[in-house]
């Protein structure tokens, strides 16, 4: 249920860890993605302690405790409780009192990611090793819903942290933060109480550049939120029990939204196979909020607040699908399939006045391909099947100015349907042929 694995390694070589919390733990199951990462601020330790008591939580609770048990079945949970370890461990490695915002090069690892507005390198300095690992870690993943833990204040800041204007889903983050806030108000007496009563749009709080969140968020079509935890950096160990108590509950509800929203898989219409695509909102999605379905299952998760959407599926060399009038309600999803038809136009061939002829077709062991090149130059010749895969691609084949032949073994080809492809700098054709 439970798998330790590695994001990366830290300036000093210290191991960045995560575990994996799964009811199948070593497959990869048709299920959301979540992910919460803590303590980016070596010296900001309250969720480094909350994220293993979570898991220590998740794992004892599993079969005995409701929400636990749905959210092992359901999701595929990630924790990363430290991301920031040799701040944290500054002192050494059985030392925590002398910890350190920054990493070990002194560099605030929460200004230090490419930024929407501010580009690659908004504090001038060269991506850290930490971030690295961190941004090729998410990158193979697909996390639909994740978020960074720190302390300093008492609030939940969600996108954007650069922008003054509005993300496209400004109404479903204060919705799942007023959520959290509220959960622990009632478990708590004065605590999350800052800006509007525990939760603030983070550029009006203040603007910053380079933060996570808004990569997470922009960058990987994601929704990451940042949770400062407690005002005390550095709270007294006794008062470490109180936090958990405070926030267990809603740390719990806030992974259990990922399994909300409209949801489905996108496939090929005749092959079943998964396709990559995109998702879009219409008349909704601005500034990169479209989201992007995972590979291994053609499985996507778009989070929204209640209301009826129309929602665009596309992929590359498919016809794209538009599905109108799709109703979501909070606290609840709705299911969407989706599948998508070849783009057959695609392959109408521009034979123009290049008189490519294909023979035998239909053939058996050899093409003899003939065509006119107006320059003596190389070409490419690439065979394409009908679900558009490459097949063979023979690069640099040298044609002269006028008539050509050329032979091609088709011996290894299944029997069905192709298209072959000549492409250089000057020409561009393409015609269909069957291997019987
Ligand atoms: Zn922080």
């Amino acid at each position: 249920m439970c798998s330790i694995d590695t994001i990366g390694t830290s300036i000093n070589e210290r191991e960045i860890l995560v575990v994996k919390i799964s009811d199948n733990v070593k497959k990869k199951e048709n299920e959301p993605e979540f992910f919460y990462t803590s303590t980016m601020h070596g010296d900001e330790v309250t969720g480094y302690i909350l994220m293993l008591r979570l898991i220590d939580y998740l794992l004892s609770n599993y079969g005995e405790n409701e929400v636990v048990t749905y959210l092992i079945d359901n999701v595929e949970i990630w924790i990363n409780p430290l991301s920031n370890p040799d701040g944290t461990y500054f002192g050494g490695d059985n030392n925590i009192f002398q910890a350190i915002r920054f990493n070990a090069n002194y560099v605030d690892l929460n200004r230090n990611f490419p930024d929407p507005e501010d580009g690659e390198h908004p504090d001038n300095e060269d991506w850290q090793k930490e971030n690295i690992d961190m941004m090729n870690f998410m990158k193979e993943h697909n996390f639909a819903f994740s978020a960074n833990l720190h302390t300093g204040a008492e609030v939940l800041n969600y996108p954007w942290d650069t922008y003054e204007k509005e993300h496209a889903d400004e109404d479903w983050f204060e919705y799942i933060c007023r959520e959290y806030a509220d959960t622990v108000h009632k478990y708590s007496d004065n605590y999350l109480t800052s800006f509007d009563n525990g939760i603030t749009n983070g550029y009006s709080w203040y603007s910053i550049s380079g933060g996570r969140q808004d990569y997470v968020t922009y960058f990987l079509h994601g929704r990451e939120v940042t949770f400062e935890l407690s005002q005390t950096k550095f709270p007294p160990a006794n008062n470490l029990p109180n936090y958990w108590e405070y926030n267990y509950r809603s740390l719990l509800n806030y992974i259990k939204q990922v399994t909300y929203g409209i949801k489905g898989n996108v496939t090929d219409s005749i092959t079943n196979e998964p396709l990559l695509a995109k998702i879009e909102i219409l008349n909704h999605d601005i500034d990169s909020s479209e989201i992007y379905n995972s590979e291994n299952f053609g499985n996507y998760h778009r989070l929204i607040f209640q209301g009826t959407y129309n929602l665009k599926f596309s992929a590359d060399a498919y016809n794209s699908k538009i599905i109108e009038n799709v109703n979501v309600q909070n606290e609840n999803f709705t299911i969407l399939d989706v599948k998508l038809s070849l783009d057959t136009t695609l392959f109408i061939s521009k034979i123009e006045s290049y008189n490519l002829k294909i023979i035998p077709n239909p053939c058996k062991n050899k093409l003899q391909i003939t065509f006119n090149s107006k320059y003596n130059e190389n070409l490419e010749i690439i065979i394409f099947d009908f679900y558009a895969r490459e097949i063979k691609n023979l690069k640099n084949i040298f044609a002269k100015k006028g008539k050509n032949v050329i032979y091609l073994s088709t011996a290894d080809l299944q029997y069905g349907m192709y298209f072959l492809q000549i492409k250089s700098e000057n020409i561009f054709i393409k015609e269909k042929f069957f291997k019987h």
